[in-house]
């Protein structure tokens, strides 16, 4: 948000409601809105091969309500129609009312709507697996999660999605990529894979403040609960950590996403992806004898 009261958009000289600190550049409402709808347009025009149909993997929680909102907004200059898939984990005293929200968001955006159920797919919810499980619950969903979607999508018949990760998602995960020690993980999802469907991020240069501002101020932003898990996880040190940095030295964020995209671009020709190999237990690609789903399924 802009700093103080009567600043004004560098632009039209509207009142600003967003300062971006590094830029020190100033807009009002419609402009930042504008930025925010011109970047996501962009980054999807420059994406080969778009299909007929893309699937946005939709939380209900801002950044994915907020991607929904400028899909809903720029469908006509996108050569595709676009369907929201949201996946119930199962988290008491969260997911319930965000499941709730998605529903009503999409009614109101006239959007096409599926949701698939953790319980249904793997006979427990997330709480259920916690509770008997060492591991740390997001290791755990994110697992789940994602044969969760891409059976979903395959339902569909998606083989493109899109995600609502920004700016500041991209320089936590880079940071967290580092911390591991592990190069793998910096090619990790990216890449062709003629299993998978192919995951896009229309918003990995627009920061989370700009995201959260543009839902506010389309008037979708809402005070939904947390997931309870969320503290307890890696990300969300990092994430604390590196917001306090990005206040100190405004533009960090964007370098660590840009630096670690840069690697990716200039190495993931040459680097050498291990190749899948079908589950002994349910068939679907792993890497190992046994997939992580049915690892964390057996509860190991
Ligand atoms: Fe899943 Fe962790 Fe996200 Fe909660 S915070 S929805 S447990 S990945």
């Amino acid at each position: 948000m802009a700093d103080k009261p009567g600043i004004l958009c560098d632009l039209c000289r509207s009142p600003a409601v967003f300062l971006d600190r590094a830029s020190k550049a100033h807009l009002c409402r419609d402009h930042l809105m504008e930025h925010v709808e011109k970047e996501t347009l962009g980054d999807i025009q420059r994406i080969p091969d778009l299909p007929k149909t893309i699937g946005i993997a939709f939380s209900g929680g801002k950044d994915s309500t907020a991607l929904l909102k400028v899909f809903s907004r720029i469908k006509e200059d996108i050569p595709c129609r676009f369907i929201a898939l949201t996946i119930d984990e199962g988290i008491e005293g969260y997911r319930q009312e965000t499941i709730l929200a998605a529903e009503e968001t999409c009614k109101n955006l006239g959007v096409e709507h599926h949701i698939i159920r953790f319980s249904d797919l793997f006979g427990s919810s997330l709480d259920q697996l916690v509770k008997g499980s060492g591991r740390n619950a997001c290791t755990i969903c994110g697992i789940l999660r994602r044969r969760a979607l891409e059976i979903l999508a395959r339902e569909q018949g998606i083989r493109v999605i899109a995600t609502g990760h920004n700016l500041d998602d991209h320089a936590q995960t880079a940071l967290m990529n580092a911390i591991s020690g592990d190069v793998k993980k910096v090619f990790a999802g990216y890449g062709p894979s003629a299993w998978y469907a192919r995951r896009i991020k229309p918003f990995a240069r627009i920061s989370e403040r700009e995201v959260t501002l543009y839902a506010m101020l389309s008037g979708l932003f809402r005070d939904l609960p947390e997931c309870p898990y969320a503290l307890s996880s890696l990300r969300g040190e990092v994430r604390t950590l590196l917001s306090r940095y990005e206040r100190e030295h405004p533009g960090a964020m964007r370098n660590a996403a840009t630096c670690e995209e840069e690697i990716r671009k200039k190495l993931g020709e040459t680097f050498e992806r291990a190749p899948y190999q079908a589950c002994t237990s349910c068939g679907w690609p792993g890497s190992g004898d046994v997939c992580q789903v049915c690892t964390v399924l057996k509860g190991v």
